[in-house]
């Protein structure tokens, strides 16, 4: 046999396929529900003022080395600020070890090899659903998986009572990771009441808690906020694996910036732990792009830039609130006999619709209308000009 020739084709990412389908379609009242991607009310991605402010303070900045190295650390630090709290005490008992890494994707990835570095059995416990993503980040780190009880289907909401019993049954020590907010592709979160709770399981079990933070600010707006269950685990003594990523909040998709850290017991074994992530990601990718680390840490250690960059998450937060108003709204305004009070109980990017595959599938073909066929629709995608005839659209399709 020639190279390669028992290679056959790789399984298409499913958003790949929506996009795909959605590019093909000429018709002008065509909609994009599958991108998790911020859109303003045009339809039309942005650059945040933050990120355009940034790009002019830095523009002609040489790019030293030493430069760099100084400027991830800075990274780092605002970084795990916005995750742990300004002020909280393990940030000066340097009990953190923190990396810049390759937008939240990469910082599950260098999370996951650090794992099966050190913990080759354990397994990784994933929420039923989770970013598909998740799945292969874990499998090519060759980390064995289980689940864990999550969404509740007929609710639309969280099966609390399974988690439970998931996160019970699970053996002592496991490792579990959790949407601190905005769940993808669920948009389903847990209370503050019941991070309180499952925090105290993870203690009574000694679970090890990896807080997957793509969507910082997307939830509530507010980004301490969406960083409460982070809070809440860390007040609870827990020790702590964390990846951010800036692609959503920043609006900077394709700079890949993020920032994994683990959260150790005292500044010593943080010293380890970091310099064994360092060399995990020498060996995978050397080391990150430096443009977007600049831009960064520039938004992160200017006061009055970082203040811009909070106003402006706040307002693509709302935006989204609002669509998600309207969505339903516009549903039960046409009488739907449904109810879709889920639209506006999940929160974040996706909203989770309960739209069967069949659904999905006429929404396409007969209205133009594109996502995923798990029925997640990316709220990102509805606009004030669209979302009538979206409801529309729904309405056709589930009377
Ligand atoms: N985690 C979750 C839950 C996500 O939804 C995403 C983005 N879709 C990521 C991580 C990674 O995003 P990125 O690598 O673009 O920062």
């Amino acid at each position: 046999v020639g190279w390669w020739e028992n290679a056959s084709p790789a399984a298409k990412d499913p958003i790949t396929g929506v996009t795909e389908a959605f590019l093909a379609d000429t018709n002008p009242h065509k909609i994009n529900l599958g991108v998790g991607a911020y859109r303003d009310d045009e339809g039309k991605p942005i650059v945040l003022q933050c990120v355009r402010n940034a790009e002019a303070k830095i523009a002609g900045c040489e790019f030293l080395e030493a430069n760099a190295t100084e400027m991830a650390s800075s990274l780092v630090e605002e970084s795990v600020k916005l995750a742990y709290g300004e002020h909280a005490r393990v940030l000066k008992e340097g009990r953190l070890a923190g990396l810049q890494a390759l937008s939240g994707t990469g910082a599950c990835r260098l999370f996951a090899e650090l794992q099966r570095r050190f913990y080759p059995e354990l397994p990784i416990y994933l929420p039923r659903p989770t970013w598909s993503n998740h799945h292969n980040v874990w499998r090519d780190a060759q980390v064995p998986q289980r689940t864990f009880q999550y969404y509740h289907p007929v609710s639309k909401g969280l099966n609390f009572a399974a988690l439970v019993d998931d996160v019970k049954n699970a053996p002592d020590g496991s490792v579990f990771l959790l949407h601190p907010c905005a769940h993808n592709p669920t948009g389903v979160d847990p209370t503050e009441e019941q991070w309180r709770d499952i925090s105290y399981l993870f203690k009574v079990k000694n679970h090890f808690p990896f807080f997957d933070m793509a969507y910082q600010g997307f939830a509530s707006g507010d980004l301490d906020m969406d960083a409460q269950a982070i809070r809440i685990f860390l007040e609870d003594g827990h020790l702590i694996g964390c990846a951010q990523s800036f692609a959503k909040n920043m609006g900077l998709y394709g700079h890949r910036v993020g920032c994994v850290s683990v959260l150790c017991a005292d500044a010593k074994q943080a010293v380890v732990v970091k310099s064994q992530m360092q060399q995990i990601a020498r060996a995978m990718y050397g080391s990150p792009p430096v443009h977007g680390l600049l831009l960064v840490s520039t938004i992160l250690s200017d006061p009055q830039t970082k203040s811009l960059w909070v106003k402006e998450v706040k307002v693509m937060a709302n935006r989204i609130k609002r669509m998600r108003t309207a969505l339903r709204e516009n549903l039960e305004k046409l009488g739907s006999p449904l109810n879709w009070e889920h639209i506006t109980n999940q929160v974040g990017m996706f909203c989770f619709s309960g739209l069967t595959p069949d659904h999905v599938d006429r929404l396409a073909r007969e209205f133009h209308v594109y996502m995923t066929r798990d029925g997640r629709i990316s709220m990102a995608g509805v606009t004030t000009s669209n979302v009538s005839y979206l409801a529309d659209a729904i309405h056709e399709v589930t009377k």
